[in-house]
């Protein structure tokens, strides 16, 4: 998607050869019509998978989910890094170990917002080692609810997620794939010559 990709060149921060910082659009700051751009391209990338949820996780996660939530007109759900207070009742449970922040949590879900009739996309901001991805799909194959796909805004292409979630057989539909942050620079995979490959 070009529009995410100039952006990322624009403004997104290189932290290191691992960390990508986009804080000024889409993690801390948030950019409502390049989200809105971002869920109009995820609505017609799965047009044809009759989805019925979309699923993510918080905090940066919601924005685009929402967006394409509102483009596919179906409701968003996401799942929760810390137990809530009002979140006590039945609950979907999966760990996650943490890339940015080094830590596992446990996130979770409740059962009532998810049944075995249900088709869901999953939706994250980032896809680097794959496991809040991995974590989501296991919170929904625990609903008996089929993935239509994953939907991820800016994939990391050099870290192992996006190979996992193939290899499992999962559709993976990332906006913006990034081959390397090396020596400071975003650049990005050159996906016509993919194609050919
Ligand atoms: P994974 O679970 O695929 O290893 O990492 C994905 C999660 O880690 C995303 O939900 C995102 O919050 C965070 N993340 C991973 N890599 C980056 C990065 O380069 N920049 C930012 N801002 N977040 C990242």
């Amino acid at each position: 998607m070009e529009l995410l990709k100039d952006r990322i060149k624009k403004d997104g921060k290189v932290l290191s050869e691992h960390v990508l910082k986009v804080d000024s659009f889409l993690n801390h700051q948030i950019d409502p019509e390049l989200m809105l751009a971002i869920g109009k391209e995820f609505a017609e990338r799965f047009a044809d998978e009759k989805i019925t949820k979309i699923v993510t996780i918080e905090s940066s996660g919601i924005a685009p989910s929402v967006m394409a939530g509102l483009y596919m007109k179906v409701p968003v759900i996401f799942a929760r890094k810390r137990k809530s207070l009002t979140l006590n009742d039945d609950l979907l449970t999966a760990t996650v170990h943490s890339f940015t922040k080094n830590e596992t949590n446990e996130i979770s879900l409740s059962k009532k917002y998810l049944s075995n009739e249900d088709r869901v996309l999953v939706i994250d901001d980032f896809l680097a080692n794959g496991q809040a991805a991995l974590g989501l799909v296991e919170i929904v194959e625990q609903a008996g609810a089929q993935i239509a796909g994953i939907g991820i805004v800016i994939e990391k292409s050099f870290q192992e997620g996006a190979q996992l979630l193939k290899e499992a057989g999962l559709r993976v539909e990332s906006l913006a794939r990034v081959a390397s942050l090396s020596n400071g620079e975003v650049s990005f995979v050159n996906e016509n010559v993919e194609e050919l490959v």
